[in-house]
């Protein structure tokens, strides 16, 4: 399933804030229909990383590739276009609006035919947006929300709404899914629903993902490899077997 999905590869990334190197000369690549999780105690420099990937923050030297494609230095839409969407760590849906809108809205940048044709009901339009709601029905019952794609989004339990923004994000059909932390503040039957569903986007839809997680259970459940930073520094980096019991590794996460 992950045909057309290229590699995501991080060279010698290096971000440096004033008097302050946040990521130092980082690499990792996620290969094609993988979960390639980024781990390590607060400070490390994850959430610097994934401002990188998506054009947030400026790379000070090194470069993030997917496939052929360079995504240093592009803005963050272009970026986006290119096929690597996020999930935020904090609920980012519209409270008022339907989830059904809400995910309407994520395939907006997938339409063709553009405003002026939908304004003036061209049945290129309607025939468009039918497609569009259609796939947006597919993605809700793959996620298992589709029971509440007409209810907004606010009005949900927590752990459908997070589900809610993991549906949106597949509206924009990525090819790479940074998640940030994606179960925290679940109960753990979400826990599970929540990691099931990720595995699901990795083998069912072959698309490559980047987990941020503090939860070690879904990392060395879900994660094909890790890379583990500390202080901007990669100190280990591969299988979750391999990588949980590396002393360094350890003794970074005692020393927290
Ligand atoms: P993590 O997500 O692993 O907890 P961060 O990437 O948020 O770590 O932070 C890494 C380091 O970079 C921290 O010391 C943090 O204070 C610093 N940092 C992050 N963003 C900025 C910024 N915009 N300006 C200055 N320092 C920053
Ligand atoms: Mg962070």
């Amino acid at each position: 399933p992950s045909a057309g999905i290229p590699p995501l590869e991080v060279s010698d990334l290096t971000v440096r804030f004033a008097g302050l190197t946040a990521l130092d000369s980082v690499t990792f690549t996620v290969r094609p229909g993988t979960v390639h999780a980024l781990i390590g105690p607060n400070g490390a420099g994850k959430s610097t990383c994934f401002n990188v990937l998506t054009g947030v923050y400026r790379a000070t030297e090194g470069s993030v590739r997917l496939g052929e494609q360079e995504l240093t230095g592009l803005p963050p839409h272009r970026i986006a276009d290119l096929g690597v969407a996020r999930i935020f760590q904090n609920l980012a849906l519209p409270p008022h609006a339907t989830v059904e809108d809400s995910l309407l809205l994520g395939r907006h940048r997938l339409t063709r035919t553009g405003f002026l044709a939908a304004g003036l009901r061209l049945p290129s339009a309607a025939r468009e947006d039918r497609r569009h709601r259609a796939r947006v029905r597919e993605i809700a019952e793959f996620v298992g929300i589709a029971d509440c794609l007409g209810h907004p989004a606010g009005s949900l339990p927590y752990g459908r709404q997070k589900l809610a923004e993991l549906a949106r994000a597949l509206c924009m059909e990525p090819k790479v899914l940074l998640l940030d932390e994606p179960v925290a503040g679940m109960t753990a039957d979400e826990r599970r629903r929540t990691a099931a569903v990720i595995a699901g986007v990795r083998d069912s839809l072959g698309i490559s993902i980047v987990l941020v997680e503090h939860d070690m259970g879904v990392v060395m459940r879900l994660a094909d490899s890790v890379t583990v930073l500390d202080f901007g520094r990669r100190i280990a980096d591969g299988a979750p077997g391999d990588v949980q019991n590396d002393p360094a590794v350890i003794r970074a996460y005692l020393g927290e």
